[in-house]
C-alpha cells in the first residue's frame, strides 16, 4: 500500500499546481493549496497566502497542521514572470521576480522544514524551467530565480538529506497553462520547432513527475533536476 502523505502546493488555484493538487487527490493523499484567489480542485483544502510575506505563510501552515496534520510533501510552485529585455528591465522587475519565485520558495521550504525534521521524513520539490538552466532572452530574472532553486535545493539535500528529506527541481519546458497561452501563435510555432517533441506539454505531465518525485519509489533521489520538458533543454 502507497503511503498517504499530507501535502501542499503554493499556487494550487490555476495552471501548474491546480493539476499537481489534482494528481495527488486522485493518488490519495490530504491535500492543500495555497491560493491568493480562487480555491484549489475539488478535495483539497484551500489556505490564503501570499509567498512574499513569510507571516500569512506561517499562518497557512498552521492551518494546515490543525485539519490536515503535519506537512510532508511540499510543492513550491507559486511563480510569476515579468518579461523584458535586460536593458529595459527595471530593480523592481528584476528583485519582485525573485522575490516570488525564488525567496517564496525559500520561506515555503523552511517553514515545512520544521515539521519534517521532527518527522524524519519530508519530500520538497521545487518548479523550475529549463530556462534555469538554458537562460532565456527577455527573462534575466526569471531565469535568476529559476537556477536559484537548483542550488536551494542542492543545498537542503547536504543540510536534511540524513533526515529522511529528499529535495528536488522539476524543470518544465512549455506547458499549455495562462502563462504560455499568452504567447503569440507564430512564437508558440517557432518554439516548438525547437522542442524535439514537437509539442507543449499538458500541465497532467508535469503532475505525474511532481507526485512520482514525492512518493515511496522515489526515496533516493535528491538534488536532482527533473526536466519535462520534450528534450528542449538536454544537456542543460
Ligand atoms: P500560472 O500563472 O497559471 O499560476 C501561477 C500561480 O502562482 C498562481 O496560482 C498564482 O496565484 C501563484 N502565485 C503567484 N504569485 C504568488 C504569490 N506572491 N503568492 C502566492 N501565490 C502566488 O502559472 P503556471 O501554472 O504556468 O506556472 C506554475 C509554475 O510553473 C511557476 O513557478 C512557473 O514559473 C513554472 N513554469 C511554468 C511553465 C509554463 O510553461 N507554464 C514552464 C516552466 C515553469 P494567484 O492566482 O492567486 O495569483
Amino acid at each position: 500500500m502507497p503511503s498517504v502523505r499530507t501535502v501542499l502546493v503554493t499556487g494550487g488555484n490555476r495552471g501548474i499546481g491546480f493539476a499537481i493538487a489534482e494528481e495527488f487527490v486522485r493518488q490519495g493523499h490530504r491535500v492543500a493549496v495555497t491560493a491568493r484567489s480562487g480555491s484549489g480542485p475539488e478535495g483539497t483544502l484551500t489556505v490564503r497566502a501570499d509567498v512574499t510575506d513569510a507571516a500569512s505563510i506561517d499562518a497557512a501552515f498552521t492551518e494546515i497542521e490543525a485539519s490536515l496534520g503535519p506537512v510532508e510533501v511540499v510543492v513550491a510552485n507559486a511563480g510569476i514572470t515579468k518579461d523584458t529585455l535586460l536593458m529595459r528591465m527595471t530593480e523592481d522587475d528584476f528583485t519582485s521576480v525573485i522575490d516570488t519565485n525564488l525567496s517564496g520558495a525559500f520561506r515555503v521550504v523552511k517553514r515545512a522544514s520544521k515539521g519534517m525534521l521532527k518527522a524524519r521524513f519530508g519530500r520538497i520539490v521545487l518548479i523550475s524551467s529549463v530556462v534555469g538552466l538554458y537562460g532565456s532572452a527577455g527573462q534575466v530574472n526569471y531565469s535568476a530565480s529559476k537556477s536559484g532553486l537548483v542550488g536551494l535545493a542542492r543545498s537542503v539535500t547536504r543540510e536534511l538529506g540524513a533526515r529522511g528529506i529528499t529535495a528536488n527541481v522539476v524543470a518544465p519546458g512549455f506547458i499549455e497553462t495562462e502563462m504560455t497561452a499568452e504567447l503569440s501563435d507564430a512564437v508558440q510555432a517557432e518554439y516548438k520547432k525547437n522542442i524535439p517533441a514537437g509539442r507543449f506539454a499538458s500541465a497532467t505531465e508535469v503532475a505525474k513527475v511532481v507526485t512520482w518525485l514525492a512518493g515511496d519509489d522515489a526515496g533516493y533521489i535528491s538534488g536532482a533536476v527533473i526536466p519535462v520538458d520534450g528534450g528542449l533543454g538536454m544537456g542543460h
